[in-house]
């Protein structure tokens, strides 16, 4: 009965399977989760001595609609040492990466719109679409290293025509990164097609590459490529809700219409908190990342011990072995693993079709957790 009363598209989604899963391990006495994208690490004492004196100097109000002109500014210089160009009017601070990617596709999505999305993938890309009535098409990801099947996404484009096509690097849940290779081979697709591409960098700031490659590097198609970015990896700050979005000026406008009915703005304290944070904090991310880096190492080299095939992340904090040669379903692969081994990782199958055969594990966890994990995995993979 309530379940009619509720739209369509509501009732076309479910809550994530991430989410899902870390409920089960609450119940589990003495489980060992792996299961959260949350950083480990304090917010920075800058930023957070920063959020205070805003606090005390009243700078509780709104803010206009796109967030605060200095900290807008100070992401227009951050993103161009990644050469990527945005001025400060071509950047809207949302509530977390999450409310910027429902602003954009919000933006473009007509009910019956196709949408690319590739396949495993951070959960809410399929959501948001679903709940705002586009029609989802998911592109494959070759399955040694999870980079682009460019064969079958060219074909994909030929015969569904797309409005958009959706990036996520690094990603989430795989850890790959984009290629230069892989860049430039897009970089010609955008180019020669009628799509524009959603690129979610959440991660960028955890890329464990000497070069960091995004399709936004191209100045000449800047008005087909829509960045969605955010501070809650960055700066370790995902309950402070931080984020933004860059798009040319002729699709702001439209972004900043739904962002205001949604939000009005960013909450205050914490865009003067990232202001500093972008100013003075930095050393504390490049610190996290060399932990992070080391933690990959640990749990790649874990992984190939226990016989798992892996690929060695490039970037976010997650690794994405495959469970085939322990069992297929990863439901029921990692059920298995909580209650025998007291151990909570994510199934594959969250993230979508393609994550089918895999677990995630995040290494956003101390050595000493993750050792703790990898002994108990050992223990019960030798039985
Ligand atoms: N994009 C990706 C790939 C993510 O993994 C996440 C969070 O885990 C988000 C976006 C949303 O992040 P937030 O809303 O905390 O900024």
């Amino acid at each position: 009965m309530v379940k009619s009363k509720i739209s369509d598209n509501v009732n076309s989604i479910e809550l994530s399977g991430i989410r899902k899963f870390y409920n089960k391990v609450v119940k589990v006495e003495g489980a060992i989760s792996l299961t959260l994208g949350q950083p480990d690490f304090p917010v920075p004492d800058g930023i957070k001595e920063a959020m205070i004196k805003a606090i005390n100097e009243d700078k509780t109000v709104y803010t206009s609609n796109a967030g605060i002109v200095e900290l807008r500014q100070e992401i227009s210089n951050f993103l161009n040492n990644q050469d990527i160009s945005y001025d400060r009017d071509e950047i809207c601070i949302t509530v977390g990466g999450s409310e910027g990617l429902m602003d954009v596709f919000a933006a473009f999505i007509n009910p019956g719109d196709k949408v690319l999305i590739p396949t495993p993938a951070y959960p809410a890309y399929e959501s948001c679409v679903k709940l705002l009535g586009g029609e989802i098409i998911n592109y494959d990801l070759n399955k040694e290293d999870f980079s682009i099947d460019f064969e079958s996404l060219k074909n994909i484009i030929n015969q569904e025509k797309p409005k958009l096509l959706v990036l996520s690097y690094p990603s989430n849940p795989t850890g790959a990164v984009l290629s230069k290779e892989a860049r430039d081979k897009l970089y010609e697709i955008v180019k020669a097609e009628d799509i524009i591409v959603i690129t979610d960098e959440m991660y960028s700031c955890l890329s464990f590459e000497e070069n960091y490659y995004s399709i936004a590097q191209f100045k000449d198609i800047k008005n087909k490529v829509i960045v969605v970015n955010g501070f809650s990896k960055m700066f370790s700050m995902t309950g402070l809700r931080i984020g933004y979005v860059c798009a040319a000026n002729e699709y702001m406008d439209s972004i900043i219409k739904i962002h205001q009915y949604n939000v009005s703005c960013a909450p205050s304290i914490v865009q003067y908190g990232v202001l500093h944070g972008l100013r003075n904090s930095m050393k504390d991310v490049e610190n996290m990342k060399a932990q992070f880096a080391l933690r990959r190492d640990y749990a790649y080299k874990r992984l190939i011990e226990l016989g798992f095939q892996v690929e060695l992340p490039k970037g976010a904090f997650y690794i994405f072995p495959s469970i085939k040669k322990f069992a297929s379903n990863s439901e029921e692969f990692c059920d298995k693993l909580l209650q025998q081994a007291k151990v909570a990782v994510v199934p594959g199958s969250a993230f979508g079709e393609g994550g089918e055969g895999y677990i995630r594990i995040s290494y956003a966890y101390s050595e000493k957790q993750l050792e703790e994990a990898f002994d108990r995995i050992e223990k019960i993979l030798n039985k």
